[in-house]
């Protein structure tokens, strides 16, 4: 209906067919961490045939800042985290009033925190059930709803239990399965965060990550459900070497107990006394040659890193393995050593893992770099429902698809189009 409505108030051909003639499973996987090049390292050998038998990024571009909160949810509502206004894993809100961090459920969980539409939503509102054994936010009210079958974060729980629990959902009648399913592991980040991404134990997560996602995949086909799957694997970020010797003192610079430190590394976010952001802009611009400092309405465009209150008024960013840092904090804390992320999205080293095949998935195919916004609008065509708007464009992805496009993904950007067909929020 909705099909026939949308084609009806739009002249020309009629669009070709929205939903496939069986409806399509995805099963989106998030590997923490999972940088694009590792998919190339020797332990990456079922995700190398999964990219053979569909299609692999050169690099996905995470959102800015690299970090697993705002990525994460950038990759699910195709928005940049200064539209949906996860700005960082740690954030104040002038209006909430509390800090924002990733393990304090209490404050994490209040819906105001979580803005845009993620895909579960957008997915239940249209009928079709979903899931999730850990995606960010998928465990809180967002948006009004919840996956039909979700899990509260434990990181404790094995992987191999989530595998399973996924395999059930997808083993269950067709009128209760899922279609859209979300798995987690934070197996690859932890290992580059404690290790540094070249690390042999690196390459020890990749083979890890890489039989779940072998058993997965021997999963559904013992399902007999390969042909109605796409299997969809992303990471939200890459990694790089952080050391010891690359380090920004800030108290070098600043007295920062005049000053409220909201996030600091590698973004750092500043709240200074009203009326003295300027003063601390002109205190630390040209301080480190390896530090760039930012009024946030300054912030380069291409970071999409302005519009939200949430975004602290002084913005730091460190240069790739730098890290900001005091000396108190250092003490505390010990020498910076092994990896970490969150630095400007278009660096190779912050380049994620995306790698999907499956039914309506080309075969074969190495995308070049794409923008994580795109993912969003990818995944509602696969699905066969109607995206809500977003800052991506299926368009910026068709090369991931074979077949046709259907006419609610034309044009779907939010800055364009304002006749446009998409749903609105
Ligand atoms: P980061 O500090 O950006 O490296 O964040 C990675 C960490 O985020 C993981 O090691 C987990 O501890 C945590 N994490 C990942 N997903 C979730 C989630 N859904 N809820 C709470 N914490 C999470
Ligand atoms: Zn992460
Ligand atoms: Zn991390």
């Amino acid at each position: 209906m909705a099909l026939l409505l949308a084609a009806a108030c739009r002249p020309g051909p009629a669009p070709a067919s929205v939903a496939p003639a069986v409806p399509r499973t995805v099963v989106l996987v998030s590997l923490d961490g999972f940088r694009a090049d590792y998919l190339d390292r020797p332990g990456a050998v079922r995700l190398r045939a999964l990219a053979a038998r569909g299609v692999r990024a050169q690099r996905m571009i995470p959102a800015f800042p690299s970090k697993t909160f705002p990525a994460h949810f950038t990759v699910i509502t195709g928005l940049h985290p200064e539209h949906h206004g996860l700005v960082a894993n740690t954030m104040v809100d002038p209006a909430i009033g509390t800090t924002f961090t990733i393990g304090d459920t209490l404050v994490a969980r209040d819906p105001r925190w979580w803005q845009g539409e993620p895909l579960w939503i957008t997915a239940e509102r249209q009928g079709v059930r979903t899931a999730s054994f850990y995606w960010p936010g998928s465990d809180y009210e967002v948006a009004g709803g919840r996956p039909t079958d979700y899990r509260p974060y434990d990181g404790r729980v094995p992987n191999a239990a989530r595998v399973r629990q996924v395999l059930e959902w997808l083993a269950r009648p067709a009128a209760t399965a899922p279609r859209f399913v979300m798995l987690y592991f934070s197996t690859t980040d932890d290992a580059g965060h404690a290790h540094g991404p070249e690390a042999p134990q690196v390459d020890t997560a990749i083979a890890q990550v890489d039989s779940l996602v072998g058993m997965l995949e021997d999963g559904i086909a013992a399902l007999g459900a390969t042909e109605r799957v796409v299997l969809v694997v992303v990471a939200d970020h890459g990694m790089t070497a952080i050391s010891a010797d690359r380090v920004i003192y800030l108290d070098d610079y600043l007295d920062l107990s005049t000053m409220r430190v909201i996030d600091w590394m590698p973004v750092t976010g500043l709240a200074p006394r009203a009326g003295e952001e300027d003063a601390v802009v002109a205190r630390l611009r040209g301080a480190h040659p390896h530090l760039a400092v930012y009024r946030r309405d300054a912030v380069p465009a291409r970071f999409h890193y302005r519009a939200h209150p949430r975004i602290p008024p002084v913005v730091l960013i460190a240069d790739e393995g730098w890290t900001i840092s005091s000396h108190d904090r250092v003490k505390l804390m010990g020498p910076p050593r092994g990896g970490t992320h969150g630095y400007d999205n278009q660096l190779p080293s912050m380049g994620a893992l995306f790698v999907a095949a499956g039914p309506g998935v080309a075969r074969g195919r190495v995308l070049p770099p794409f923008g994580s916004v795109h993912v969003y609008p990818l995944l509602a065509h696969l699905l066969g429902i109607r995206p809500a708007r977003t800052d991506g464009s299926l368009d910026s992805v068709r090369a991931a698809l074979r077949g046709p496009i259907d006419v609610f993904h034309r044009t779907q950007r939010r800055d364009g189009d304002p006749g446009g067909i998409f749903r609105d929020r």
